[in-house]
């Protein structure tokens, strides 16, 4: 097996057993397992399980590759209920998973964005979306050389063939595939964006939550291009997805705050699906994503992702709302 399919598989497997424990905690999801961190994100029983997993399958299957993750276990070393509903629903999917082993697997994730190959890992990206019980992700990339390389999105409330999961692969220099979920014998299929001319024709795709992404702006940048259709609201890198798939055309992302910095496990994995389904992603200004900054993406801010073709026009739309 090469080294590529031999990550590609792994991450794959990592992310579908993630996936797994996620499901099982928001089928009977309840209050008192979501507490406030101090950004006021609710953690819950899944975050950290679907880290120890994620962590847990990497170490096995190449151990020597550190992982840049969300999460840390300091929070669950001093809520015993906590741990021990974590370690349960990790045990459902591993063997051996004893609460000192699941802090562990948790902290293997805690690695500096420093090396020349690291994988980045959002384990519940859309926490708001998963509470909703709407949209989220899973998200899983490996960084080399400062680029992305491989990127897995396991969305398990995305609708597909009729049912409900939908896992998306890219690797650079081939086309995203997208299956199902929770059937790894399913066959995989490329998907591609959107073939469009004129960006009035496009469907917008942002956050639910206004606090992530300027949603006035939005309307105006929208408005400004001609779109007529209402704005489709998901969470998570699901918004990837969306773009790579053409279910939208546009992702727009625009800062709230002058001071925050795009977190690398929010887009390394997105942002790869949509390039390689012939998509473009950009920051808000139209300069290229930076990966070499370490865990946050410090040269950019914002985020735009499109079909491609209407790409300079969107970011065009984007100056003259800023400079209105
Ligand atoms: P979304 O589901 O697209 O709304 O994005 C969820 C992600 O937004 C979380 O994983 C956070 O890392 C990130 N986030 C938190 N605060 C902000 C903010 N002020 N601006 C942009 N993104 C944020
Ligand atoms: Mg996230």
């Amino acid at each position: 097996m090469s080294d590529r399919s031999r990550d590609l598989e792994s991450a794959v497997a990592a992310v579908r057993s993630a996936a797994r424990a996620c499901r099982a905690v928001q089928d009977q999801l309840v209050r008192p397992e979501a507490l406030e961190k101090g950004d006021k994100s609710p953690v819950t029983v899944a975050d950290f399980a679907s880290q120890a997993i994620i962590c847990a399958e990497l170490e096995r299957a190449l151990p020597r590759d550190p992982i840049v993750g969300e999460e840390d276990a300091d929070t669950l070393r001093h809520e015993a209920p906590l741990l021990k509903a974590v370690v349960e629903r990790v045990a459902e999917q591993r063997d051996a998973a004893s609460a000192e082993r699941v802090l562990a697997w948790i902290d293997r994730g805690t690695a500096k964005a420093d090396s020349a190959r690291y994988w980045t890992l959002d384990p519940i990206d859309g926490t708001k979306g998963f509470l909703r019980r709407e949209q989220y992700a899973i998200a899983l990339a490996l960084i080399e050389n400062g680029r992305v390389e491989i990127g897995v999105l396991g969305c398990p409330n995305l609708p597909l063939d009729g049912g409900l999961g939908a896992l998306f692969t890219a690797v650079r220099g081939q086309r995203t595939r997208m299956q199902r979920l929770w059937d790894a014998a399913a066959p995989a299929r490329t998907v591609a964006v959107a073939a469009l001319e004129r960006a009035d024709q496009a469907r917008f795709c942002e956050s639910v939550e206004s606090g992530h992404s300027d949603q006035d702006e939005s309307a105006r940048i929208a408005e400004d291009l001609g779109i007529k259709s209402e704005p489709f609201r998901i969470d998570s890198q699901c918004k990837y997805a969306a773009v790579a798939r053409n279910d939208a055309s546009i992702y727009l992302r625009l800062p709230t705050r002058a001071d925050y910095r795009e977190k690398i496990w929010d887009h390394a994995a997105g942002s790869l699906v949509v390039e390689c389904a012939g998509g473009r992603v950009t920051d808000a200004d139209g300069a290229p994503l930076d990966f070499t900054r370490g865990a946050t993406l410090d040269g950019n801010r914002g985020i735009v992702a499109t079909c491609g073709t209407i790409h300079d026009q969107v970011i065009a739309a984007v100056r003259r709302a800023r400079n209105a």
